[in-house]
Parts: C-alpha cells; structure tokens; sequence
C-alpha cells in the first residue's frame, strides 16, 4: 500500500479529450509511459497568475500520471520568436514589438522573461528540481533552438499544403481533412476570424513562415527557401512535439484560448506532415481560464496580476496554488484577494494539523488501520483519475490528517503520498512560513516578537496601559495582533 498505484491496478485515468468533447480513459501509445507535451509562455512580458493557472494545470496532470505510475515525458516550450501581437497574423512579432519598446536586444528580453518564468514556477512548486538555474521538470524547449528543423518540416509540407505571397508561406486550411474540428468551427469562416493578410484563400489560412518586409530587418531572422524572415508562431509546437516525443504522443495540453486557433493549426501542421488524419496527440486537455473583474489581468494595463505581486502583498505563492486546485482546472476560476485569503488559511489549517500529528505518539499500524487507510487511499485515486478532480482529492486528504483513529505515522505517510499529486509541500512547510508578510511593512518579524514578549511581561504583572501602548505601537506598524486566534496566527501584518 505503499507504493503509488500501479497503471494495472489503480483506477482507470480517465481525462476529457477536448478532440472529442467526452471522458476518455488513457491509454498510452508506449506500454507504461506518458508522453505530454505543454504550450508554454512567450517570453516578452512576465506571466500573469491566469498563465501560470495553465502550468499549475499541466504539473498537476503530470504529477497524476506519475502518481499512476507511468514513467512521464514532458516538454514545455518556451516561444520567444514568431508570437504576433494578434492570433491572426496580424500585428507585430511580441518579442520584437517589446525589444524596441525597451530598447534592448531581443536576446536579453527573452533571456530576461524567461528566467522571471522560471522564478514563478519554482514558487508554485510546479516539479523539479533546479538544474543550472533552470527547473527540470519537465523538459523545456526554447523555440529559436529547432528554426532549422522548422525550416526541414515547411519544407516537407510546402507543395502540397502551402502557398506564397509577397508576405511569406501560408498554409492552405482546406488542404487537410476536418481542419478546425478541435474547434467545432462550423466552417472555415465561422468563427469571427479576421483575415488582415491581403492575397489569403481562406480567412483561417495561417503564415508558416513570415518573410522580411523588403528594407526592413529583424532582429531575429533566419534565411530559408521563401526569403529571410521568422517562422510563423504555430511550427515551433509541431516540430519540438515531434522532435521530442515523435508522433503520435499522449497528451497535448494548453489553455482553452488555444483550442481556438492555435491547436486547430497545430493539428493541420501534424496531419500535413504525416500524410494523415491524425492529430498528432490522442489526447487534447485544455484548462480554462482564471477570470478577474478590474482588468487587472490585461499585460497592458500598467500593473498586472503577476505571481509577484501576490508575494510583495505578503501572500505565500503556495496558497495560489492551492487556489488554483480548488476548482476543476475545465472550470472558469475568478480571482479574488479574500478567495486567496482563503485559500492561505486552509493551507494553514493544513500545516497546522499536520504540525500536531509530527507531535503525536502511540497508535499501532494494525490490519483494521490499514485497510481503512487503503479505503481513503483508493477514494483519493478514484479522485484524481477521475479527470483530475482535484476539488474532490482536497477533502479526502485534509480527513487524513484529522482522522485520529489511523496512528500519526501512517497518516503522514498517506499525506506525503498525497501531496506528490497536489505538490503543495505539506511536510516540510511551516505555519511561520504563511504569515503574510507585506514587502511594505517597515517591521520585522523579530521587533514584532520583542514588542509581543514585553507586552506579555506587562500583562503578566497587570500592568495594562503599558500593554495596550505596546499593543496601539503594533497597530500603528500595520501589525494586527491576534489573542487567543484559533489559526494560531497570533498576529498578522495587513496586505
Ligand atoms: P501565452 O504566454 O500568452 O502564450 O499564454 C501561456 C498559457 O497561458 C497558454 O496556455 C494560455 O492558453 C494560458 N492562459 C492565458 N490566459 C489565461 C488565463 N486568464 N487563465 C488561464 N490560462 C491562461
Ligand atoms: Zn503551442
């Protein structure tokens, strides 16, 4: 009972394939692995939390498939070339348009982003350790690495599937069969699709390859057959997926914006290369999105919601994560700063129970303990393969760590066994961890303790006014001082 589940025996995973709109069980195309691959950030800006909301999601399924004991291959991208500022072809390349703004070498801006993504994804414990600065999760695969075998697989594709314009290669939709069934596009123009580039057969045609406006130069360009210029934004997950982990692979991940048009193009790049109907992936997963009403989620209204500002208001980033488990990674989730609050103290309460049972002593492992603990254990499995339904995983192991008639040893080993799927560090964080500490606050932790000790001194010999100055000091340092709290929170510095 030990030991994760293995494929044979646990309960069968079963996800929902957005391909075909219903729960599916997995069965992977190589016997006992998983072969994922997820569509990572493009690296002009530093990520909002919806975008990490997409990671949290991906490391999730992967930690699942590993808890189901499937040996996991995942690759994660990271774009920092051929991203327009509109979906349709249209606009500027992202990383360009931020490298004058910013009057900096394109090179430096994605360098720079992308270490700021890589810093959110070890706070949010997505999995890995960290090798050479990087976190090795998952394998991540940076697009301006594979521009010659993006150049070899256009190539392949450009007779049959694709035309020229005085702009670059388009790829010709109606050239493959069902293009847009990811979608459910009724046809080729039924969505509200723009078409912005003159000379295009179709509306939903899409550049593969963008030439150089003649006078012009990039900064990062790239000869090939059609001129110089860049790769259109979808080759780079047709070619690194199938680069890494060969057609066809398990699992294709993304947020829902991309079952739209990015993963319908992705799709009609993979059919064209492998002369066949087939999508590339079995399985398509899509998480919806994180929703917040002031705006404050646009990257180009001034101050954004980026996991940094959660930790300078003083929140711990584990509790978004835990946020973010909270719902169904289909459901639309909206952020709030009380549902974060929230959020941190279930953490809390989670920490602090945990706390008590490495205290606990006595209890027996018997044979009535450990079948009732394998009943709590084949629920949780039932949980999580159950189209990762996390919502339902939370409670199971939150009774775990209250159920007092299993010993403290057995329940902390079910805890640990847990948390490898919900990855929210629940052995090793501490309660003093959680404190919201606000990166404004002037106080430290250690003049709060020292004012705390000498106003129990006071209290001590009934000296009241002087603890109630001591008490008025605190407040006036933003610090909200919390008797008898049944968190244990014993004081709290205000976000
Ligand atoms: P981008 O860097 O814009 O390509 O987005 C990175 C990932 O975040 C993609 O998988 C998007 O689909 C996803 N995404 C974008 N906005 C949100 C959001 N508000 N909530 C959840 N996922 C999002
Ligand atoms: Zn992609």
């Amino acid at each position: 009972m030990t030991d994760a589940p293995s494929p044979a025996s646990g309960a069968p995973l079963r996800l929902f394939n957005s391909l075909t709109r219903t729960l599916e069980e997995f069965r992977p195309v190589h016997a006992q692995e998983a072969r994922v691959y997820s569509c990572g950030p493009t690296v002009y800006n530093y990520p909002h939390i919806g975008n990490m909301r997409a990671y949290v999601f991906a490391d999730t399924l992967g930690r699942t498939l590993s808890f189901k004991g499937y040996r996991l291959t995942h690759v994660i991208n990271i774009t920092d070339v051929g991203h327009l500022t509109d979906d349709a072809d249209a606009g500027e390349d992202k990383l360009e348009k931020a490298a004058a703004e910013k009057a900096q070498s394109i090179w430096d801006i994605a360098r720079h982003y992308t270490e700021a993504y890589w810093a959110d994804v070890k706070a949010l414990n997505i999995r890995g350790p960290m090798k050479a600065g990087k976190p090795e999760a998952a394998h991540w695969s940076i697009a301006t690495d594979y521009v010659p075998q993006m150049i070899e697989f256009a190539k392949a594709i450009a007779d049959k599937h694709c035309y020229e314009l005085d702009s670059g290669l388009y790829f010709d939709t109606s050239t493959v069969a069902d293009y847009g069934r990811l979608a459910r596009h009724a046809t080729d123009e039924g969505e509200s699709r723009i078409d912005p580039v003159e000379g295009k057969r179709h509306p939903a045609d899409f550049a593969i390859w963008r030439k150089t406006p003649p006078g012009e130069t990039r900064q990062m360009e790239w000869d090939s057959p059609w001129g110089r210029g860049a790769p259109g934004w979808h080759l780079e997950c047709s070619v690194m997926s199938e680069a890494l982990l060969g057609f066809p692979f398990d699992i294709h991940t993304g947020g829902i914006d991309h079952r739209e048009i990015h993963h319908p193009n992705e799709i009609a790049q993979n059919q064209a290369h492998s002369c066949s109907a087939d999508s590339g992936a079995r399985i398509w997963m899509h998480n919806n999105f994180l929703v917040e009403r002031s705006g404050k989620m646009s990257k180009s209204a001034g101050e954004f919601l980026r996991l940094q500002l959660l930790i300078d208001k003083g929140y711990h980033p584990l509790a978004y994560r835990l946020m973010c488990l909270q719902a169904h990674y289909r459901s639309e989730l909206e952020f709030s700063w009380e549902g974060l609050g929230a959020a941190l103290t279930r953490l809390k309460r989670m920490v602090m129970g945990i706390e008590k049972l490495r205290s606990a002593t006595g209890g027996e492992v018997s044979p009535t303990t450990l079948t009732q603990a394998k009943v709590i254990q084949g629920s949780f499995d039932e949980a999580v393969s159950d189209d990762l339904s996390i919502p339902k995983a939370l409670p199971l192991m939150e009774q775990v760590i209250e159920a007092k008639r299993l010993p403290a040893s057995l329940r902390l080993h079910l805890v640990d066994e847990m948390d490898k799927v919900l990855g929210l560090e629940l052995l090793s964080l501490k309660r003093t961890d959680l404190r919201i500490r606000p990166k404004t606050a002037t106080i430290t932790e250690a003049e709060i303790e020292a004012i705390l000790a000498r106003r129990k001194e006071a209290r001590a010999a009934k000296d009241f006014p002087a603890s109630d100055a001591l008490r008025d000091e605190l407040i006036a340092a933003g610090v909200e001082v919390m008797d008898g709290d049944p968190l244990g929170w014993d004081w709290r510095l205000e976000p």
